[in-house]
């Protein structure tokens, strides 16, 4: 039997998204729907709310977090990476999830900026 394919078939299902670098921070973190903690703990999102430049989110296993509009903040630039050290078990994330998180890449140039444009012109 001869074998045409090599590809890994991790990478095969997993296509690449694109974000503009400058994406608003939360409408990123509104559409990933991931947060990952200060001890690099990857939490799935289940409420998310903006109050001006602030936001508070809970996460799947009921913690809580504040979270500052800031595109440099610690965890934007962990978003942009795609950091993180385990997944958090209480939150139950499913694995596509994970592999779209892995597969997002920032591009400064090009790419979704998820509307922001818009989102700022009806302000
Ligand atoms: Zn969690």
């Amino acid at each position: 039997m001869e074998k045409k394919s090599e590809h890994k078939q991790a990478g095969g299902s997993a296509k690449k998204r694109y974000y503009r670098k400058r994406v608003d921070f939360f409408l990123l973190i509104n559409k990933i729907k991931l947060w990952p903690s200060r001890k690099g703990i990857l939490h799935g999102i289940r409420e998310f709310k903006v109050t001006g430049e602030y936001a508070e989110l809970i996460t799947h296993c009921n913690e809580v977090f504040q979270v500052r509009n800031s595109r440099n903040s610690r965890a934007a630039r962990w978003l942009r990476n795609n950091w993180y050290m385990k997944v958090c078990p209480r939150c139950a994330v499913p694995d596509w999830k994970i592999e779209k998180y892995s597969s997002t890449v920032f591009n400064k140039r090009w790419g979704s900026n998820l509307g922001s444009d818009l989102f700022e012109r009806s302000e």
